[in-house]
């Protein structure tokens, strides 16, 4: 193999490896951020139930409110009955506080069912707000593992990074910049290996001819379908 694919099968190898510390930053990152959103999403949900509650108190508070004239309403209709002559006038009034019972009675019984929601609310949103506690004080742990297991992978990272840098000061520019172009094109592979005739970049066969120059190992070649650099190197069994 000439020392100029020998660079760069280095290169790649290398960039691999930081491509799967980034990977695994990636993912750290976003599994903390999953449950960080779905602590939000509770916390919403609490919102709400907290809202619906202060709703319904105001609600209740009106219809307590009203009560008080509805029984107003019922004595004094009741207060008039000692007055009234004919059986006419009285079959009247005896229908007006029926009617006046009847509303206070719905009123009250409207209060009872509200009380009953808010019970039901302030038992669940209780709930809710003790498994945010919990939830809270896991994710507040889980962030300081994430950030100590970052800064972990980073000294690693930072330490590659070093080395690929020295290792692509040796590679000449031009196919530096190839490299690179081609890493950006295609998923992060520039240079590949050839079984068989076949390119491990995209697995296409290569024309016979071709494949025989590369056999030779001292020529850079580059694959006709997916244009990525090639190289040939036995497989280890
Ligand atoms: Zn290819």
């Amino acid at each position: 193999m000439n020392a100029q694919i020998e660079q760069l099968v280095s290169l790649q190898a290398i960039d691999l490896e930081i491509d799967k510390i980034n990977d695994e930053i990636k993912q750290e990152q976003e599994e903390l951020d999953q449950r960080i959103s779905a602590l939000a999403e509770r916390e919403s949900r609490i919102n709400e139930i907290d809202m619906k509650i202060i709703e319904l108190e105001k609600e209740r508070r009106t219809l307590e409110d009203e009560m008080t004239d509805k029984i107003a309403r019922v004595k004094e209709r009741q207060s008039k009955m000692m007055q009234v002559q004919t059986s006419r006038e009285q079959t009247a009034l005896l229908k007006e506080i029926e009617d006046a019972k009847k509303n206070a009675k719905e009123n009250e019984e409207k209060i009872v069912s509200i009380m009953e929601q808010v019970e039901e609310l302030t038992t669940q949103v209780t709930e809710e707000k003790n498994i945010l506690k919990g939830e809270k004080a896991l994710i507040a742990e889980e962030t300081e593992k994430v950030r100590t297991a970052i800064e972990k992978i980073n000294k690693g990272k930072k330490t590659k990074i070093g080395k690929r840098d020295k290792l692509a000061q040796e590679v000449n520019n031009a196919l530096n910049n190839k490299y690179d172009i081609l890493r950006n094109r295609r998923n992060g592979l520039a240079i590949v290996n050839v079984f068989d005739g076949v390119c491990q970049g995209c697995f296409m066969n290569l024309p016979p001819q071709q494949y025989n120059t590369l056999l030779r190992g001292d020529k850079l070649l580059d694959c006709p379908s997916c244009q990525r650099m090639i190289y040939y190197q036995q497989r280890e069994n």
